[in-house]
């Protein structure tokens, strides 16, 4: 694990940080896709957690959460646009396109089951000691975890903090295959460059200073 702050960590389920878990206080933020389950558990083994947030409800970030939650059990929390996709399992229906052959790999390999959610958050609640920030772009319900006190940015998936096909870090905007409204999605990434983070943290690829995330908001036309 990799600490960005006081009781945040940054919990890497794939090789080069290429997918990346949170536990931000009591609360585990995302959970892989479905075989990270037993990497998480070993991470997680020891700590205390009650809760298990997700910052959008896609196969790479959903796909243990079931598991999880029934291990460990913990509530489970989401954006309300995302619940009917947290509950039914079927993660797909937000892509461009459903039927495509990426799309079905990702609903029958990485995907978990379905699972009940507990709580729904909107902008402004708070979340392990973060607030909550509405970021919808990459998806309609996609949020992102804000912590003022020291400038940590969880941003999930608002942004990409590498390249998926060659694993390089870099900052970009979310896949376009896999986004919902990328008008939004920038309007969202300057967003959250307006916060002035300190420390941002992605879904994919390593975390980067607030004057790189910065830099990057100010190039997006
Ligand atoms: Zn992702």
């Amino acid at each position: 694990m990799i600490q960005l702050g006081e009781g945040a960590w940054q919990i890497p389920v794939m090789p080069r940080q290429s997918l990346n878990c949170y536990l931000l206080g009591d609360v585990l933020v995302d959970a892989g896709v479905k075989r990270s389950a037993p990497k998480l558990l070993r991470a997680l083994r020891g700590k205390a957690v009650s809760g298990h947030a997700l910052t959008h409800v896609h196969a790479d970030h959903q796909g243990s959460t079931a598991e999880l939650c029934r291990a460990l059990n913990l509530s489970l929390m989401c954006h309300p646009a995302e619940r009917e996709a947290a509950e039914t399992g079927y993660v797909v229906g937000s892509l461009s396109n459903p039927a495509s052959f990426m799309a079905r790999i990702q609903q029958r390999f990485m995907a978990g089951a379905g699972y009940s959610v507990a709580r729904t958050l909107i902008e402004g609640d708070r979340v392990g000691g973060f607030e909550v920030i509405e970021t919808p772009g990459h998806t309609k319900g996609h949020i992102s975890f804000w912590r003022a006190s020291d400038g940590v940015l969880i941003a999930g998936d608002a942004a990409m903090g590498m390249n998926l096909f060659t694993t390089a870090p870099r900052l970009g905007l979310p896949m376009g295959i896999a986004t919902w409204n990328m008008d939004a999605a920038r309007a969202s990434i300057r967003k959250l460059a307006a916060l002035r983070p300190k420390r941002v943290a992605f879904g994919h690829g390593p975390a980067v200073s607030g004057d790189a995330f910065a830099e990057f908001a100010v190039q997006l036309n």
